[in-house]
């Protein structure tokens, strides 16, 4: 079984700060990270590959030093490493994004094989569009299951697999046919320390570079000026004052309150 795991190096969200004179984030001096839901997919792969046996590949798309996020991917039991980078490849969207991470995919199945399951982080923490995952099935063709917290069970024979995901009113299980793209949440797994091979091993470890010399990637699709989201503003939104909890008992009682006093209430905004 092959699974290939596509990971995003992002700055740690627990230590950014907003310049508020400025509204811009302040990025010096934090430290970057394994966007924390793709390092669950990637310990989901390594367990698939442990109980079933497989090759687990990860590729991220980035700047020379998302290299670090790649090492430490390998130290948790992933085979192979690839960086997709390239300067075409800066100001991507999220549309430009997914397009390159498939173009690369496409290049990794062609020197590793197949791949029977996709895996992403349910969203990155720092863009946040949970586009990306959703992005790159769509242009494989492939059954997308997002929100996954459990795998429940793979059939090798039937190339079938039973997922359980997170849904409004609650959890749901599907089934459906390798090869999927699945994206996770991080209840899906407890992530386990490396073992120290591994941290030997990732030490050692070269990463194989793509870029758009070494793979079909269209660079007239790639970067800020191929991408049709264009940011019009940056800002950080007013603070808001915290409103008033209105709870009457039921929820009945509290309708009639609310449709009782709601001529008063909006008088007392200002909004009438
Ligand atoms: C107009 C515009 C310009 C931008 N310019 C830049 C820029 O100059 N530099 C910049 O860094 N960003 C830039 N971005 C942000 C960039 O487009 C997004 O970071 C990227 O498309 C991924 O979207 P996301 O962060 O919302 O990830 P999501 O869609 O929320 O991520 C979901 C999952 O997809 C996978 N994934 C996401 N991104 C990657 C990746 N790069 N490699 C591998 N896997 C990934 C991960 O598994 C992740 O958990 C720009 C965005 C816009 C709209």
């Amino acid at each position: 079984m092959h699974l290939l795991v596509f990971i995003k190096q992002v700055p740690d969200a627990s230590q950014v700060r907003v310049n508020y004179n400025t509204g811009t984030l302040i990025r010096e001096g934090v430290p970057a990270i394994i966007n924390p839901f793709d390092k669950h997919a990637i310990e989901e792969a390594v367990r698939i590959k442990e109980k079933f046996s497989g090759t687990v590949s990860v590729i991220t798309m980035g700047p020379p030093m998302a290299e670090s996020s790649l090492k430490e991917a390998l130290s948790m039991g992933v085979d192979n490493a690839y960086l997709l980078s390239d300067r075409v490849f800066a100001g991507s969207d999220t549309l430009a994004t997914s397009y390159a991470l498939w173009a690369g995919a496409k290049k990794i199945i062609e020197e590793k094989g197949d791949v029977d399951i996709f895996l992403s982080g349910k969203q990155a923490i720092d863009g946040d569009t949970a586009q990306t995952g959703p992005g790159i099935a769509t242009r494989f063709d492939i059954p997308l299951v997002t929100y996954a917290i459990a795998i429940k069970d793979i059939d090798l024979k039937k190339r079938t697999i039973e997922i359980v995901r997170l849904i409004e009113s609650g959890a749901e299980t599907i089934e459906t046919t390798f090869p999927c793209f699945i994206t996770v949440e991080e209840e899906i797994n407890k992530i386990r320390y490396a073992p120290l091979p591994y941290l030997i091993r990732a030490a050692r470890a070269t990463i194989k570079i793509l870029n758009t010399k070494n793979t079909k990637i269209d660079s007239s699709k790639c970067g800020l000026k191929n991408s049709p989201t264009k940011v019009k503003k940056a800002f950080t939104p007013q603070k808001r004052e915290r409103g008033e909890m209105i709870n009457k008992g039921s929820m009945q009682d509290t309708l009639n309150f609310l449709y009782e006093n709601i001529e008063s209430t909006l008088k007392d905004m200002g909004k009438i």
